[in-house]
């Protein structure tokens, strides 16, 4: 009879403690962010630029090439497929980050202290609270359409507002503009490619690793 209340015991004890350290584990999906491969149906093309040199850092800065998003920027990344699907000249998107931990946020700070282009890692990113997202147009085989610059050039080319562009490259940015917008998300001034989701401020600032399977 003791024996079998220490086996009862032994066999109360080990779920308990498994079950207490996996919560104490928050992981992305429990933060609320969806891996965007993994929507059905969902034709855009995953070109995260951080996980490859291809970056104004010449760096890895991440160990996965994964598009992760909160829930609710991913319904709008949909809608704004959607919209560019129903142009007359239709696209979709390459995208070229989405989640970014703080501690890769850092080493970008760390590369580029410059708080018009990378937010100082006290106030932290909105990539990292998983409701930003830098993509650009792209054909149907995953080819980028014609745009004002490259991913992270910080140079006045990549203001929204500048004008000294050839016309169908200005339409393009127009058309990305209003897709973006109409899905929700809103623009930033200095980066044609990066797009906020509202209501970014109510979701936490995330540090979990990004699963590389
Ligand atoms: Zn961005």
């Amino acid at each position: 009879m003791k024996t079998l209340c220490l086996i009862c015991l032994l066999w109360l004890a080990f779920p308990l403690e498994s079950i207490a350290r996996q919560s104490a584990l928050p992981t992305l999906q429990t933060a609320g962010l969806v891996d965007i491969a993994a929507i059905p149906g969902l034709n855009v093309f995953i070109d995260i630029r951080y996980a490859t040199s291809r970056n104004f850092t010449g760096k890895k800065i991440y160990n996965a090439d994964k598009c992760y998003l909160h829930q609710e920027a991913a319904q709008a990344l949909q809608k704004a497929v959607k919209l560019a699907a129903r142009q007359k000249e239709p696209f979709t998107f390459c995208l070229w980050d989405c989640y970014r931990p703080q501690s890769a946020h850092r080493k970008l700070w760390e590369a580029f202290p410059n708080p018009n282009y990378v937010a100082p890692p006290k106030k932290g990113s909105r990539h990292s609270r998983g409701m930003a997202v830098d993509l650009t147009p792209c054909d149907f085989n995953g080819t980028p359409l014609a745009m004002p610059t490259d991913f992270d050039s910080f140079s006045k080319r990549a203001h929204m507002d500048f004008e000294d562009l050839p016309p169908d490259i200005l339409a393009r940015r127009e058309i990305l503009k209003k897709i973006m917008t109409a899905a929700g998300f809103t623009y930033t001034r200095t980066e044609w490619w990066h797009f906020d989701k509202t209501g970014w401020k109510t979701k936490p600032l995330l540090d979990i690793a990004i699963p590389q399977e």
